[in-house]
């Protein structure tokens, strides 16, 4: 996959459309994490450095569609509503009302442009629209060297529904559209699919590491290649495990899913997590793996608790030997030295999920082993995953892995090796 990005093409004095992720964890109207302003800042700082006037645009959250035209209830509201006694529904029609306005003073990105302004010296404006007088004014006064912030760009529903005109009113603002938000690269919205229709797209320097770097692990890997996956559940990893079984040499199993797998192999998992209708995969992805000569390691010993609680009753017990009452909520020391020594001679490694349930501090010792296993190894690492991510982040590791993806599910959706709609629109190099 190569794609042209943001320094392929002549942006001097050009008017540029960049669709960032702004979507920041807020509290009370205040930023707890500028983590994904921040790394916005190179594509925009290169832009405004270049002479380019600058359009900015980001969703937060997920709003009512207040903008959107004729704008009133939903049409699940209007059911909700319709279903009430008519005495009733007049004052269920304004709290839906209410919840919109709330939600515009909630999910407005105005902080957003304030601390862009505190990075970048006052050089961005705010509008309090998307297509609307303010934004068209704004976008119109623009300087070499500025940027407006566009207001929260799915309070118009058109954005989600990737409305054709709202598309071609976005892209009516710029010469050339630059996607650097991966984090929604895997929606065909109007803001990330809709307007490369209307002008030339290529990408941001935050979606071209992303692409070079898990799109250079898929296709062209060094060897031994080693894929740690975790978490909940087996039907959110499917698609991952089916695509990387041909690529690498050993897969990891961690976490709640690790228990369908051996449950599965007739062992006993007490009440730990279990998909019972993924058996049959399971038993053919364990098939296909020593089919291939593929390494398939699954947790030998777990830290079970009695309760779903950080500090119930637990108990060391052997995969597959969990006694009825408990459940596995990490994996065990046995499995840590396994894991550890698997991952230590890997020259590439692709981590997605918590070896356990990290959020409780009596649970974390699996993801904070793995954690220092990637950033020992060496290999070229890619990270991704809140959870997993965080257990980095918390050991102050991130300056020793190759890569930390910014996209959940767009992440696990390009490991899964399918097409991402906001990239495949962008122009071939
Ligand atoms: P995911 O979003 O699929 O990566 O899953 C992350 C979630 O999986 C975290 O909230 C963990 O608490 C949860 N998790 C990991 N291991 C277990 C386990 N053994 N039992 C229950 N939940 C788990």
């Amino acid at each position: 996959m190569n794609k042209k990005s943001v320094k392929d093409v002549d942006v001097k004095g050009k008017r540029v459309f960049v669709r960032c992720d702004f979507n920041v964890p807020m509290q009370d109207g205040v930023i707890t994490s500028d983590k994904r302003i921040t790394g916005a800042l190179p594509t925009i700082e290169y832009l405004l450095g270049q002479g380019a006037k600058v359009i900015l645009c980001s969703h937060m959250g997920k709003p009512h569609n207040i903008f959107t035209p004729g704008y009133g209830l939903t049409k699940k509201e209007k059911k909700k509503v319709a279903a009430l006694p008519e005495a009733e529904q007049a004052a269920a029609t304004e709290a839906f009302m209410a919840k919109a306005a709330g939600d515009q003073k909630k999910l407005t990105l105005k902080p957003v442009a304030d601390r862009l302004n505190e990075y970048l010296g006052g050089k961005v404006t705010f509008a309090t629209d998307i297509i609307g007088e303010d934004a068209k004014a704004k976008v119109a006064a623009l300087k070499e060297g500025e940027a407006v912030l566009l207001e929260n760009v799915r309070f118009d529903a058109r954005e989600e529904k990737n409305g054709e005109d709202f598309a071609k009113a976005l892209a009516s603002y710029a010469d050339i559209f630059v996607n650097d938000a991966f984090g929604t690269a895997h929606r065909a919205h109007a803001s990330t699919e809709g307007i490369t229709h209307f002008i030339p797209a290529v990408c941001g320097l935050l979606i071209d590491k992303e692409i070079t770097f898990m799109g250079g692990a898929l296709e062209n890997p060094q060897h031994p290649f080693v894929a740690i996956l975790g978490g909940a559940k087996v039907s959110d990893k499917i698609g991952v495990i089916t695509n990387l079984i041909d690529k690498v040499d050993t897969i990891i199993i961690g976490g709640g899913m690790a228990y369908t797998f051996i449950a599965a192999q007739g062992g006993h998992i007490g009440h730990s997590l279990c998909e019972e209708d993924k058996f049959e995969l399971a038993l053919s992805l364990l098939a296909k793996a020593k089919e291939k000569g593929v390494k398939f390691l699954l947790p030998l010993d777990n830290k079970c608790a009695r309760e779903y609680d950080n500090d119930s009753e637990s108990c060391y017990c052997s995969a597959g030997e969990i006694p009825e009452g408990f459940m596995g909520l990490d994996i065990g020391p046995e499995t840590i030295k396994c894991f550890t020594e698997a991952i230590k001679g890997a020259k590439t490694v692709i981590w997605n999920g918590p070896m356990g349930v990290s959020e409780f501090s009596n649970y974390a010792a699996g993801t904070r082993a793995v954690a220092q296993a990637v950033a020992d190894s060496g290999a070229l690492s890619i990270v991704g995953g809140g959870d997993s991510t965080a257990a980095i982040e918390a050991l102050g590791f991130a300056d020793k892995i190759s890569h930390i993806s910014t996209g959940g599910g767009a992440s696990l959706e390009f490991l899964e090796g399918k097409v991402l709609p906001g990239i495949a629109a962008l122009q071939d190099k």
